[in-house]
């Protein structure tokens, strides 16, 4: 191959060179005697001109071709290509090959299916739109390589192959063919892998590593993920996260070329709750909840009942805006969070109005507007709930609801935290006494919170961490339990017994008697990463082949059935009645 250069690297001062150029027809303008082409390759798109458009092969879109001609300046620039100061005059084509027209135009503006492209997902990457993407996402890993190499982390390959091992999703299994009715389990993260590693000596970890989860699907959600994984020894809460903040500005920098300031705020995990609704808050924006039962905790009212909060927010300006109907759909809203319904308050010529304004008398209307600040026309919407996380988190959707609705989120600005000092253990609800981890069963509880293992495990407080950035969780890790004794103890409060523990986790904690050292980590998100820094919400635009909402690959049609052949030499047989 003879080519010289890359479409999109060209400029102004390669006016004058002969050019060898290989790519794709993106465009094709043939005014008769003109021939204008649009070559398309991984870097952009350079035109390509001829005066002679009849001693050129007649190309199509989607041909693969390469040209050569040399490069002169355009007398009207093209201000929307960053090649567009110049163009190359044709002098020959030569075609590798035809293509077929595309199901979908190869354009970043696009109206086709997201299953149509990706169906043709190979098409869709052609799309600067994609392309650009994934370069993002890889030049993530070289900074995360360079930053982590220059730290002196160890890069070290854990399986995929695993027992299955709880850790909060449903596990995808792989049957064994050599042992009869076992299984392995695809890893949902190297979690007890890079903890032994601390034990084994390494100190300092680090992987680009594959992740599986077989949850139902979401707008950040794929069944296949990856995360930018660590494990440090001998460092405190402190060291890790100044260390990975560094990691944090520079990958800042090298992609969207900001600044971020260093130390990253902190806030604790309830304090999130309170005011934002989330554990994960986007504090680019205010709507903050407020606390509501000191102005109608004392109004007689049914749906107060056994309520041991009220909470609300205020949308300024939006009393006439919300209609009935909008209210109606909010309670839709709010029953996905488990809250019973929510109540609404407007001002109206200086009285309240709204669903909850024939309860409220003038003591009361006078208290509300002067506490919260209300002006004409502004909106209060509030619930009640007798448990703590429900009313936040219900709260903090029609939050962000209303944020997006208003628009009060800036593109482009990047809001970056740590929410810290989170609940051990989250109270299942309606089973008093159960918990679930809220991070995982290997968080370390708070030195001085060990105590409250054995009276009010519910308000155990422990050494974990996320990194949020504009309101995603982008990643989280936590400082581990290095003592035996305490790691069975935090799996019986999980509800496990004794033989459960030895049966599922007897192997990993073993370790824990040899000598572990004292350790911590965390695990980024790197698809999350690359959202965040391209500005998608999209977890299907950053990753090459994804999955579609219903977990399918509709290009390859995976999942599959498979040959019965292929079965039986796994024994399985599938229930056809199923
Ligand atoms: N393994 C954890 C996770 O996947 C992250 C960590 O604690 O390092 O969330």
């Amino acid at each position: 191959m003879e080519r010289t250069d890359y479409n999109g690297n060209l400029r102004l001062k390669d006016a004058g060179r002969e050019v060898v150029l290989d790519g794709w027809v993106a465009n094709r303008r043939n005014l008769g005697s003109l021939l204008f082409i649009d070559l398309r390759d991984s870097t952009g798109i350079i035109q390509l001109v001829t005066d002679h458009p009849d001693d050129f092969p007649d190309v199509r879109n989607e041909y693969v071709i390469e040209a050569r001609g040399h490069v002169r300046a355009k007398e009207v620039p093209n201000k929307n290509l960053p090649t567009g100061e110049v163009e190359v005059v044709l002098t020959s084509i030569k075609v590798f090959n035809k293509a077929e027209t595309t199901p979908f135009i190869i354009a970043d503006k696009t109206d086709a299916l997201e299953d149509t492209r990706l169906t043709y997902r190979y098409l869709d990457i052609r799309r600067p739109y994609i392309l650009n993407k994934l370069k993002t996402r890889a030049l993530i890993v070289r900074d995360w390589h360079e930053y982590f190499d220059s730290h002196d982390f160890l890069e070290v390959e854990t399986p995929a192959l695993n027992r299955s091992s709880p850790e909060g999703a449903k596990e995808y299994l792989v049957p064994s063919r050599v042992h009869h009715g076992c299984f392995y389990a695809l890893p949902q993260s190297p979690q007890l892998w890079k903890q032994l590693l601390m034990i084994g000596g390494v100190e300092r970890y680090y992987q680009v590593a594959r992740c599986f989860r077989d949850e139902d699907l979401r707008a950040d959600r794929q069944p296949e993920f990856t995360q930018l994984d660590e494990e440090v020894s001998f460092m405190d809460m402190d060291q890790i996260l100044a260390l990975n903040e560094g990691f944090l500005a520079k990958i800042f920098k090298d992609t969207v070329g900001v600044d971020i300031q260093l130390p990253l705020r902190r806030i604790p995990f309830w304090e999130a709750m309170d005011v934002y609704g989330s554990d994960k808050p986007d504090t680019r924006y205010g709507l903050t909840l407020k606390d509501m039962m000191p102005l109608v905790g004392d109004i007689e009212f049914k749906g107060f009942e056994g309520a041991s909060y009220i909470k609300g927010i205020v949308i300024p300006g939006q009393g006439k805006e919300t209609s009935r109907k909008v209210l109606d759909n909010l309670q839709l809203e709010a029953r996905k969070f488990n809250l019973k319904g929510v109540l609404s308050l407007k001002v109206e010529e200086g009285k309240l109005a709204g669903s909850f304004g024939k309860f409220v008398d003038e003591a009361h209307a006078a208290k509300i507007i002067e506490a919260l600040g209300l002006q004409e026309d502004d909106l209060v919407l509030f619930a009640s709930s007798s448990d703590r996380r429900n009313i936040d988190f219900g709260m903090g959707a029609l939050r962000t609801l209303y944020a997006k609705k208003l628009g009060l989120i800036k593109p482009n600005t990047y809001d970056l935290l740590w929410v810290v000092d989170f609940p051990m253990f989250d109270p299942v609800e309606g089973e008093p006494g159960k918990y679930v981890a809220e991070h995982h069963p290997f968080t370390r509880p708070r030195d001085e919170d060990l105590p409250l293992l054995d009276t009010k495990p519910e308000e155990v407080l422990a050494y974990a961490y996320d990194i949020v950035i504009n309101g995603y969780e982008a990643g989280g890790g936590t400082m581990r339990i290095y003592d035996h004794d305490t790691q069975w103890k935090i799996f019986k409060l999980l509800g496990l017994s004794d033989e459960q523990v030895a049966a599922k986790f007897g192997w990993f904690i073993d370790a824990f008697k040899y000598g572990a050292p004292p350790h911590g980590g965390i695990a980024f998100g790197l698809d999350r990463l690359t959202m965040i820094l391209t500005g998608t919400d999209n977890i299907r635009d950053v990753e090459a082949f994804p999955k579609n909402l219903q977990a399918v690959d509709p290009m390859s049609h995976a999942p599959a059935f498979v040959d019965d052949s292929q079965l039986d030499i796994l024994d399985i047989k599938i229930d056809e009645e199923k």
